[in-house]
C-alpha cells in the first residue's frame, strides 16, 4: 500500500490543530484538542501523539497508508536537531527533542518546523498562494509572523529562524518591541500595538471616542479602532491609517527581497476585510519603486487555522517524500 498520506500537527498555546492530508494538498480528517500546556512538556507531548493516532483512526485509513508526520511549533527551534528551544507562549518548555519524542510515540518518521513557516507553506501548497512559486506570507495577530517560499522552497536559514517578519525594521529607533530590537513592524502594527498606540495617544491628552472605554475600564483593542475610525473618529483614523502604511512599508521590502508573485496576509486582522487590504494596496503603489512593474498581488490568505496543520503536513512529504508537495500547481 503507498504510503500516500501524511499527519500535520499544528502546536499551539491553547488548542493542537491535527489533521490527515492527502499528497496532493487535501485534508481528509481534522481535530482539535486544548494543548493543556500546564502539565508540562511530556503531557502535551502525549496529547499530540494521541491526537495523531486518533486523527489517523478517525480518517479511515490504515496507518501503513500514512508517511510522516509534520509538527509547527512555535517559538524559536531548531529544526536540524528536532528541538523545541523557548517557546513564549509554553513556558517552561526548554530545549524539548519533541521530533524524536513523537516519532517514538506514533512509529513515524516525523519533521519539526516553525508554526509560522509551515502555515506560509500551508498557503502555499493549498491555499491562497497555490499556483506560485515565489510567495510571501505575513500572520497578522495579536504578533506578526511571516513565512517566506523561494523558487518553491521555504526559507529556513541556517540557523532555523528565518523569516521572522514581524521583526523587521520599519522606524529605526522606534517603539521598543518585545523582542528587544526598536522600530519593528510588530511593534507598530500588530493587533495587540495598534490597540496599544491608540491608548497611548489618548493617555497623552488627544481626544478620542475610544476615552469612553477607557473611562469605564474596559480594554481598547483594535477593533474598536478600526470601528472608531470608520465612524470618523480622527485619533483612530489616523492610528489604523499608520498601521496600514507600516504594512505597506513592510510588503514593498519583501518586493525587493525575493521578488513574490503574492503577498498574502493571514491571522486575525484580516477580519477588518477591504478596511485593511485596500489602504496596503494603495499605500504599496505609492511607495514602490515604478522602474519595472513587478508587482506582487497583495491578498488574503484562505487557509484560516488550518494552514498550520496542512503546512507542517506539506513540509513532512518534502523531507520524506518524492518531492511532489514542492511542485503542486
Ligand atoms: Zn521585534
Amino acid at each position: 500500500m503507498a504510503r500516500d498520506h501524511v499527519v500535520g500537527v499544528d502546536l499551539g498555546g491553547t488548542n493542537i490543530k491535527v489533521g490527515v492530508v492527502t499528497t496532493a494538498g487535501d485534508v481528509v480528517s481534522s481535530l482539535s484538542v486544548p494543548t493543556e500546556g500546564q502539565g508540562g512538556p511530556d503531557h502535551v507531548i502525549d496529547r499530540m501523539v494521541a491526537g495523531a493516532l486518533e486523527v489517523i483512526r478517525a480518517s479511515g485509513l490504515s496507518k501503513d497508508r500514512i508517511l510522516a508526520v509534520g509538527i509547527g511549533a512555535p517559538g524559536s527551534m531548531s529544526h536540524k536537531q528536532g528541538i523545541i528551544i523557548s517557546p513564549p507562549n509554553l513556558p517552561g518548555w526548554t530545549n524539548v527533542p519533541i521530533r524524536d519524542k513523537v516519532a517514538a510515540g506514533t512509529g513515524l518518521p516525523t519533521n519539526l518546523e516553525n508554526d509560522a513557516n509551515a502555515a506560509a507553506y500551508g498557503e502555499f501548497w493549498a491555499g491562497g498562494g497555490r499556483g506560485t512559486n515565489d510567495m510571501v506570507l505575513f500572520t497578522l495577530g495579536t504578533g506578526i509572523g511571516g513565512g517566506i517560499i523561494i523558487d518553491g522552497r521555504l526559507v529556513r536559514g541556517f540557523f532555523d529562524n528565518g523569516a521572522e517578519l514581524g521583526h523587521m525594521i520599519v522606524q529605526p529607533g522606534g517603539r521598543l518591541c518585545g523582542c528587544g530590537q526598536h522600530g519593528c513592524i510588530e511593534a507598530y502594527a500588530s493587533a495587540h500595538f495598534t490597540a496599544v498606540r491608540a491608548v497611548e495617544a489618548i493617555k497623552n491628552g488627544e481626544k478620542s471616542s475610544l476615552k469612553a472605554l477607557l473611562d469605564q475600564g474596559l480594554p481598547v483593542e483594535t477593533p474598536h479602532v478600526l470601528e472608531a475610525a470608520n465612524a470618523g473618529d480622527p485619533l483612530a483614523a489616523r492610528i489604523w491609517d499608520e498601521t496600514c502604511r507600516l504594512l505597506a512599508v513592510a510588503c514593498v521590502n519583501m518586493q525587493h527581497f525575493s521578488n513574490p508573485q503574492k503577498i498574502l496576509l493571514g491571522g486575525g486582522m484580516i477580519g477588518a476585510g477591504k478596511y485593511l487590504l485596500e489602504p496596503i494596496r494603495k499605500y504599496f503603489l505609492d511607495f514602490t519603486w515604478k522602474a519595472a512593474k513587478d508587482y506582487p498581488l497583495i491578498d488574503f490568505a484562505t487557509l484560516g487555522n488550518d494552514a498550520g496543520f496542512i503546512g507542517a503536513a506539506g513540509l513532512a512529504l518534502t523531507e520524506f517524500g518524492d518531492g511532489k508537495a514542492r511542485t503542486r500547481s
